[in-house]
């Protein structure tokens, strides 16, 4: 079974450009002034709603999203190329999470319509930006920031007010395109047989309310195969839910067991999702051979203590159909409730870890020294004029901008102690 509503993908957003180092050269002139330009900003990462999109099937061929890296700097001030952002397009109602915990990043439903999740790094100053009447020939240019990657899941959840749930052939098909004008846009939910689908109720004074008929229920659950509950997510968001039975036994269910069942189920997966207003549509009435007030007193004695109304309808011949769309819609009215919208827990710009540079951090015990290895270390050093006042505060900003000095201190480094890289040493002062 492949699901297209969810999705594990990895995007990157674009790392900046480092700034350049050089001087002008002038006929007659040995020493021109510094005219490194500035390295271009890395292309960010964007998530954006698309109307016509209805599955995340795109997500599951191509997994791997790069925005692009700005240029570095070039001689005579020139700047470097941008980046390339990379937007990706998402059906409205997909969650953002971050995949290792879970976390939503961004909900992409409601006002949410553009997100950029990943910002790209941002290109560093060349050295044009560092002469002062001191240092004449600054040496030393600002690397770009660095990208940052994420590992992401994505989650299609339908975005209704009512969930039509229940076994298979109970009716719900049936029943949703007898009620419902399926709009254009989300008519063609019908994808697989396991993608909701959504029709829209009219009501008088151009109200109304989006029904989604939830599939995803295994068939012969009661057994004990487990519910399959696939469609949990996808109730996630609607206020109020129909239980839809086969009150004619037609497949020799029993109704009340089916509706326990799933209540059972649903109070596991979310107490406030089982708390929600319910009601009950017993469905092919017409159908139900001898007394139809036995299956109904039934139905009613199991759940009117629950406050769960029980409704008799037939979608085929549309009996009764109207009154149970007025019940739903007065609970909606007095719900008056704003869309459910997930809540950020996890931001990126912050949270994220910066794209692993290659760098080390380690002590050397048998020097009692800190060491910190790697070649882009390498690269500032040759670029860094360490000695100059401005050369020395600018490679500190670089070692604390890149994490190094954190990772100092949690290897437990104390003022005055030593920190050695490629044959240059310290001491360290917070
Ligand atoms: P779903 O699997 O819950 O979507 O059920 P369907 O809407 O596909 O219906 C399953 C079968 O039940 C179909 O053959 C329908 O024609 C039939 N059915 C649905 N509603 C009624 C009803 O009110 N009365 C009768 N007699 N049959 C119905
Ligand atoms: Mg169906």
């Amino acid at each position: 079974m492949g699901f297209a509503d969810r999705a594990k993908i990895y995007i990157r957003s674009g790392k900046g450009g480092d700034g350049h180092i050089s001087f002008r050269r002038e006929k007659y002139v040995p020493n021109g002034g510094p005219d490194g330009g500035d390295g271009g900003d890395g292309g960010s990462v964007i998530f954006e709603v698309d109307e016509g999109q209805n599955t995340l099937a795109d997500y599951r061929h191509v997994r791997k999203y790069c925005a692009g890296d700005g240029a570095e700097g070039g001689k005579r001030n020139c700047r470097g190329k941008n980046g390339d952002d990379i937007v990706l397009k998402v059906p409205e109602g997909t969650v953002i999470k971050e995949l290792n915990t879970g976390k939503v990043i961004c909900d992409m439903s409601g006002d949410m319509r553009r997100f950029v999740i990943l910002e790209g790094g941002k290109g560093g100053n060349g050295n044009q930006h560092y002469a002062t009447s001191s240092m004449q020939a600054p040496r030393y240019a600002q690397p770009g920031q660095s990208a940052r990657e994420l590992e992401l899941f994505l989650e299609l959840k339908v975005i209704a007010d009512v969930g039509l749930v229940g076994f298979p052939n109970v009716g719900k098909s049936t029943f949703l395109s007898r009620v419902t004008n399926a709009r254009p846009k989300i008519a063609n939910y019908h994808f697989t047989t396991l993608q909701p689908n959504l029709g829209v109720v009219d009501m008088e004074g151009g109200q109304g309310f989006v029904i989604a008929d939830i599939p995803g229920l295994i068939e012969g659950a009661s057994e004990g195969v487990g519910l399959g509950f696939e469609f949990l997510r996808h109730i996630e968001r609607t206020k109020v839910l129909i239980h839809m039975v086969d009150a004619a036994g037609t497949e020799g269910r029993d109704p009340v067991e089916d509706i326990r069942a799933i209540r059972s189920e649903l109070e596991k997966y979310s107490p406030s999702i089982a708390a929600r207003p319910q009601i009950i549509a017993a469905n092919k009435m017409d159908a139900v051979s001898g007394d139809k007030t036995e299956v109904l007193d039934k139905l009613r004695a199991a759940f009117k203590p629950e406050g769960i109304k029980v409704i008799p309808i037939s979608a085929v011949s549309g009996e009764n159909v109207k009154e149970l769309i007025y019940e739903v819609w007065e609970i909606l009215k007095e719900l008056k409730e704003e869309n459910i919208v997930f809540e950020p827990e996890f931001f990126p710009m912050e949270d994220s870890l910066k794209m692993s540079e290659p760098f080390t951090v380690t002590y050397d015990p048998e020097e009692d020294e800190y060491v910190i290895e790697g070649p882009r270390i390498e690269k500032m050093l040759g670029y860094t004029n360490i000695e100059s006042e401005k050369g020395f505060v600018f490679f500190q900003n670089f070692l604390k901008d890149n994490g190094i000095l954190q990772q100092l201190e949690d290897l437990g480094i104390k003022d005055g102690d030593t920190v050695r890289m490629y044959g240059l040493s310290f001491d360290y002062y917070k």
